[in-house]
């Protein structure tokens, strides 16, 4: 896989102190495993924390669709249609992750 500019990332054993998850929005609690990534994209540094779960799922689900980049899927950021997709692939596949993001088994309409 290739990525524009650089991006590095590693698994932490145990986090110093609380960072919220990038790929479910929650706080992954000090002390707890996590994976961190830093890097450069588009000119703008950034960094990320990620629970080891939803950094699994987030990397599974990309390999599932294909959508890399800037097409990856930041499952708390997305919108009612991409939920329609991911949320029963992660009940299935993650379900630890989609209860983090609250995805329940029979999910209503969602009208936008
Ligand atoms: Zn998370």
């Amino acid at each position: 896989m290739s990525f524009d500019d650089f991006h590095s990332g590693r698994e932490l054993k145990a986090t110093r102190k609380p960072h919220a998850c990038e790929q479910c929005g929650r706080n992954i609690e000090t002390g707890s495993p996590a994976y961190y990534a830093a890097g450069k994209y588009d000119g703008h540094f950034y960094t990320q924390y990620e629970h080891v779960e939803c950094r699994a799922a987030g990397m599974a689900y990309a390999e599932e669709t294909g959508l890399w980049g800037e097409d990856f899927t930041w499952f708390q950021h997305a919108d009612s249609d991409m939920l329609a997709d991911f949320g029963p692939w992660l009940l299935e596949h993650h379900p630890i992750v989609a209860e983090r993001l609250n995805i329940e088994r029979e999910e209503d309409e969602v009208e936008a």
